[in-house]
């Protein structure tokens, strides 16, 4: 299964050479020792809980996330948001004006902007009419500068996972990295790939704790993959990007497991009830089959019924202009009595 898989021939050669910049507190790393005196990095050092700078590497935090997802900490990466992590990928791996990356719209919107931003040309190959890969077509797109493929699954704006087949087909065959977009994956029934990344070497998971874990304000972003990867990205990342009180509260987050199980159980509910109940609504032409905490449907008009649901108070996301997507809203679960708010609002409106 093996595809002749070498990191060298995909990180830019500026990166190779690079000599990273060193920190205080990278140079001296018995940063937990209690009763040192810190004079090293020019702080202040009357005490109020943040004066110090925050753990360059996050060891408390990824030594949570290597044991709940039986990795090691050097095969994670941690950003500010998975938009850092996706922009790192971006910036160690795409030589600007020469390579290119592959993106399957309708998808999310971030890949693209990255590429523009880094000078990376993004190749679009459409997903099918059930918002599948098309591998053939993919195959076909890729030519010896083509460095990274984004796949998100569970996908946003769909719903949908993609099959395991075509993401194993990808990675057997692809020779660059695969990254795998798991934003949504707590939501769905499918396994996070994490547990394949012995398996291929340029495997590539992204998660985040936006969505499913309910810390969307704290920006944490999470990337997992080979420690070959990780170093390459550990080179180029701003030493301190993940700040001081984004670790904490990502701890006391994680301390409480039980609480963010029970929410996502009660998303999935509340999802699969709204399904249900857009059945009748009679300009609904069509929903989509979700994994994730939103629902597509196709309406008779988008645009228009858009409208109407601001004017009734309630906002969104309008996926009309995306391509596959005419006359489709994007619908996120809320709480209970949000998503009943949506439905009355959404019965009231004319056929
Ligand atoms: C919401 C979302 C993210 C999250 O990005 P953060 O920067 O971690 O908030 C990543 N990928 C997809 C597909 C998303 O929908």
């Amino acid at each position: 299964m093996e595809n002749n898989f070498d990191i060298n021939n995909l990180v830019r050669e500026n990166v190779k050479q690079l000599k990273p910049y060193s920190s205080a507190r990278d140079e001296f790393e018995g940063f937990d020792t209690a009763d040192m005196i810190f004079l090293d990095a020019n702080e202040n050092p009357f005490e109020n809980g943040v004066n110090r700078y925050p753990d360059p590497q996050q060891m408390s935090v990824k030594a949570i996330l290597a044991k709940q997802r039986n990795v090691k900490p050097n095969q994670i990466l941690l950003g500010n948001g998975s938009d850092e992590v996706l922009d790192l990928l971006f910036r160690a791996f795409c030589e600007p004006k020469t390579d290119n990356v592959i993106t399957l719209p309708p998808t999310y919107g971030m890949y693209g902007v990255l590429a523009n931003i880094n000078a990376v040309e993004n190749k679009e190959v459409l997903l099918s009419e059930d918002f599948q890969p098309q591998i053939e077509k993919i195959m076909e797109a890729v030519d010896s500068t083509t460095k990274i493929i984004f796949l998100c699954s569970p996908n946003n704006p769909t719903g949908n996972s993609f099959s395991d087949e075509s993401v194993a087909y990808l990675l057997q065959n692809f020779k660059g990295l695969v990254v795998i977009d798991e934003a949504y994956i707590d939501f769905s029934k499918k396994e996070s790939w994490i547990n394949e990344l012995d398996e291929y070497p340029n495997l590539v998971i992204t998660q985040t704790l936006s969505k499913a874990y309910g810390l969307a304000g704290i920006r944490l972003g999470i990337c997992y993959a080979s420690a070959e990867v990780i170093s390459v990205l550990n080179k180029i990342k701003p030493p301190y990007n993940v700040n001081e009180l984004t670790q904490q509260r990502a701890i006391v987050r994680f301390n409480d497991s039980d609480k963010i199980k029970t929410e996502i159980v009660s998303i999935i509910e509340q999802r699969d009830k709204l399904l249900k109940v857009l059945l009748d609504i009679n300009f609904v032409k069509k929903i989509y089959p979700t994994e994730a905490n939103f629902i597509l449907v196709k309406v008779d008009d988008a645009n228009k019924r858009y409208d109407e649901l601001i004017a009734k108070g309630i906002v969104i996301r309008n996926r009309t202009t995306q391509p596959l997507c005419e006359n489709c809203l994007r619908l996120t679960v809320g709480t209970e009595l949000e998503n009943k708010k949506l439905i009355a609002a959404l019965q009231s409106l004319n056929a």
